[in-house]
This record gives structure tokens, sequence and C-alpha cells, in this order.
């Protein structure tokens, strides 16, 4: 079958999947009107890989068909530099702003299966249901999502002590069929617009808690499986009045598994801690590479409306806006320059040879950083026309249009054009979509304490010890 159209990829999902938003069910996602925006930027991203199919697709080696170019087992650099070209096309296409855009998991599942020797090692079974989802995936182009965290309810205790053994999700019995697991995870951003969820290992699970440690994927449809979304930041306000989110609200959500069977075809892991909290480590890292370039193409956005403000209001030839711009503009090129050292990186790791390090801090530490620097550099360049930013209607009306041409124009820009340009801002950095943004991009790859301490953990930390150790002993000598 190969990369479908967007065309495809909606009709797809008119499939009486059980979701839930506003406190209504959501019987068609296609037709519901704040998801309307993201269902249709979606379907563009599957249209695109038909526009651009030498750079977004590959031949694929079992059918022939042309497949997603993040399904490539790059395991060259030429090969690893032209997945990167094609995950800055669509990461750029998108801005940045859909971290769950397909390629993120089709990423994932990419990396796992690099690793079948590592997850058949007790059972192979299990390295063969993965490869032939793997192959599933690639030739059928599905919209795959994951969801890896347990509901957060009482973080001080592990998923066994919660006050309801079934709060987190777990095995209840296993039948001829498959597994049948009750309980919730938290979140699953894009599960009401996916296919399928992916739902795996992240956090490392302790022994005793081996009913909590299962790693399968599921269709979005599975009977039992219910999504509860966050209240939709897209209002079908349209373009001038919410630029972005209008089209790119992806979309968060709660998922219930109240008995969800999971037939044994589609488990990944089941019961075994070990494999469990290793299979992640040492995997090449297309995932993260992919996350980075997205996070890339979110960077040159928030420096490009900084750039765009300062000019606006006039400011643009002040040292220090300037500096502050630099700043950013210094930030997107070393984020850009980690980027294309991934590319080493991946291919050593793998064939095996180093875990990579830069990519993983590039995604973990620096990108974030940088996103919160860029949205404290826009506020405060913006001043109050981040704030004074009426609606359409308001510039339609005839008795205000006058005033609002007067007094809201910027330096050499329409009052509507310097309008609509403050309302991209807030909209990114400002609004309920903005603020997601934020909070998304800094928990992306988890809790940040959890993930800075593990560099902490590293050899590089005991290595740099030794430097000072090796000169105050040399001195005392
Ligand atoms: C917008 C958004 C979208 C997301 N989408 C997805 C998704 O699609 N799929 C998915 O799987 N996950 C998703 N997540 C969840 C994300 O993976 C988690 O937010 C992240 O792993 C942190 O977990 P948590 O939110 O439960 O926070 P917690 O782990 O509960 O952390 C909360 C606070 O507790 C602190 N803390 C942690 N451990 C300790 C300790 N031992 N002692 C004291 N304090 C501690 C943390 O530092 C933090 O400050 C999303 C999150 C956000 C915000």
């Amino acid at each position: 079958m190969g990369i479908r159209t967007g065309a495809e990829f909606v009709e797809s999902l008119r499939d009486g999947r059980t979701v839930y938003a506003g406190g209504e069910r959501i019987r068609d996602v296609t037709a519901y009107t704040p998801f309307r925006g993201a269902v249709e930027t979606l379907a563009s991203l599957y249209d695109l890989q038909h526009e651009r199919r030498d750079e977004l697709s590959f031949s694929s080696p079992s059918s022939g068909a042309p497949v997603a170019a993040s399904f490539l087992m790059a395991d060259s650099v030429e090969q690893v530099r032209w997945r990167i070209a094609a995950e800055q096309i669509r990461a750029d296409y998108t801005y940045g702003l859909m971290g769950r855009m397909p390629d993120f998991c089709n990423a994932l599942v990419t990396d796992v299966a690099t690793g079948l020797a590592d997850l058949g090692r007790r059972e192979p079974r299990f390295a063969d249901n993965m490869k032939a989802y793997y192959l599933e995936c690639r030739e059928r182009d599905w919209c795959l999502t994951h969801t890896l965290v347990d509901p957060q309810v009482d973080r001080s205790r592990g998923p066994s002590e919660q006050p309801d053994p079934f709060l987190v999700l777990r095995t209840v019995r296993e039948t001829d069929r498959g597994v049948i697991v009750r309980g919730a995870k938290m979140l699953a951003t894009l599960a009401p617009l996916s296919n399928e969820l992916w739902v795996g290992p992240f956090l490392p699970r302790r022994p005793g808690e081996e009913d909590y440690t299962l790693c399968f994927v599921i269709p979005c449809d599975t009977a039992g499986l219910t999504f509860i979304c966050r209240e939709p930041y897209s209002s079908g306000r349209g373009d001038f009045d919410r630029p972005l989110s209008s089209h790119y609200d992806e979309q968060d959500s709660l998922a219930v598994f109240d008995d969800v069977l999971v037939p044994w075809e589609r488990m990944f892991i089941y019961r075994d801690i070990e494999i469990f909290n290793r299979i992640l480590i040492n995997r090449p890292g297309y995932t993260q590479l992919q996350a980075v370039i997205r996070g890339l193409a979110k960077l040159k956005l928030l420096t490009g409306l900084a750039l765009h403000i300062a000019e606006t209001i006039g400011r643009a030839d002040a040292l220090h806006v300037q500096a502050q711009i630099g700043e950013l503009v210094a930030n997107v090129e070393l984020v850009a320059g980690l980027v294309r050292a991934g590319a080493d990186e991946v291919v050593a790791a793998r064939l095996g040879r180093v875990a990579h390090r830069s990519i993983s801090a590039a995604l973990w530490v620096l990108v974030p950083q940088c996103q919160l620097r860029a949205v404290q550099v826009i506020r405060e360049l913006s001043g109050s026309g981040l704030i004074m930013t009426p609606t359409q209607k308001d510039f339609e009306n005839p008795e205000i249009a006058g005033y609002l041409q007067k007094y809201l124009r910027g330096k050499g820009v329409s009052a509507v054009d310097r309008v609509q340009l403050f309302k991209l801002a807030w909209d990114l950095i400002g609004e309920q979509f903005g603020a997601r943004q934020l909070q998304y991009e800094w928990f992306y790859a988890g809790d940040p304490y959890y993930t800075r301490q593990r560099f902490f953990q590293s050899p590089a930390a005991a290595e740099y010890k030794e430097i000072v150790t090796r000169l105050l002993h040399g001195r005392k000598e």
C-alpha cells in the first residue's frame, strides 16, 4: 500500500472510536469543529508525501511501494542525512508545532525494531511481533501515537501502591487471544486523531511491578478504549484571530482502558522488567533526532517572530534588541549543528559503537532551554503590543475601524498586519495553545530533572571530576 493520501487518512479516522471532548461523545472526530484544523494539517502532511515523493519516501524493500522516510533504517551517514532532510521538510511545514506528527512514532517503531535481538532474548515471539508490526506501520502508513506515563495521582507511590490497584494500566488476565488490560495512561497526545496507540516503557519498573510491565500497540477504535480530551484550544475563530491554534492543536487525552483485549501478536514486552527497562537504551536514536529536528523548526519560527516584532515596533536598531535576537539566532545555529552531528551519532549507535550523547543533550536540555529563552525575549520585546489585539470583527466595524487603523499601526506596517503579527505571537506564547506549547517542550522528553540527572550519572561526569582530581594532585606533588 505505501504512503497514504490525506483523504485516506481522514477516512481512516471515521471508525467509531470512543472520544469525549467538552463533555460530549464525539462520534466523528473529523467533523468536530475544534479538531478540524489539526485533521486538515495532518491530512496535508500525508498529501505532502505524494507532492514531494522523492524527498519524503523511499522504495519499500518488501513491497516496492513508496513508504515514509521516517521508517528508513538508515545505517550510513548519507542515509541518516537523507532522513534528516525529509524530517526537516515536514517539521518546517508544520513550523515545529506538532510534536506528535506521525514522523515521531514512525521513528520510535523504527528504533525499537532495530533491537529485535534484545526484545526476543527470552521469548522470540515478541521480536517476531515487533518485526511484523514495523512492517505493518511502514506499509500501511499508520498514524501512530504513544502513551507512556502513568496517571499522576500520587507520585510518592509506585503503580501497585496506589489507592486502587487498577488505577495504573495493568494486566487483568490472560486469554488464548491475548491479555486483558485495565487502568489508564496519561497523556496521550494526538490519540483522538491517530490510527494506533503505542503503550510502552518510559520510567523503569521495579521487581514486583510485573503486572504493570507491558509494551503493546492497539488500534484507537479498540473496544473498551476511551480517550477523554482536555479542553480543545481551537474554537473555530479563524486565521486572523487564532492563526496557530486553528491549525495545529494536536489534542491531548487521558487514555482509559476498560478491560481491553490486547492480542498476543500486538504484544512486545510482557512482564519482563529487565527488557522493559532497557529496550530504549542503545537504540540508534532516530526518535530523538526527529524530536530535535522538530524543535529546531520551532526555534526558527520563534526567532523569526522576534525579529518581525522588533522591526514592527521600530526597535530593531537598538543594540540590546539586536543582542537578544542574535542570541536566538545563535541558539538555532547550535541546535542545527547538533542535528548535523546527529547523523554520525546515529550511525555509530546503529553499529553498536558508542551511545549518542549530544542529541540527547539537545533534546533533554538545550532545546527546551532555548524555547524558554525565545519566549522570554518575545515577551520582553513586545510590551503591550502582545496584549492590544482587537478581533477581526473590530476591524470590520466602521465605527471604530478608523481609530484602530490610526493607533495600532506599526513602523511601515498597517494596523491589520501589526495586530495579526501580535496575534500570532500571543497564540504562540500566551494563549492556551501557547502556554501548552511551553509546558509540552519542558516535559517533552520526560521530567527535566530526571533527564538532566541521567547526565550526572554518565561516565562523562566522573571523567570531568577526574580532571580536577588530577590538577589538585599535580599541585600537591
Ligand atoms: C503537553 C504535554 C503533552 C504530553 N504528551 C504525552 C504523550 O503524548 N505521551 C506520553 O507518554 N506522555 C506525554 N506527556 C507526559 C510527559 O511524558 C510527562 O509530563 C513527563 O514524563 C513528566 O511526568 P509527569 O507529567 O507525570 O510529571 P511528574 O513526573 O509527576 O513530575 C512532576 C514534578 O515532580 C517532580 N518529581 C519527580 N520525581 C520526584 C521525586 N522523586 N521527588 C520529588 N519530586 C519529584 C518533577 O521534577 C516535577 O517537578 C505530555 C506532557 C505534556 C505536558
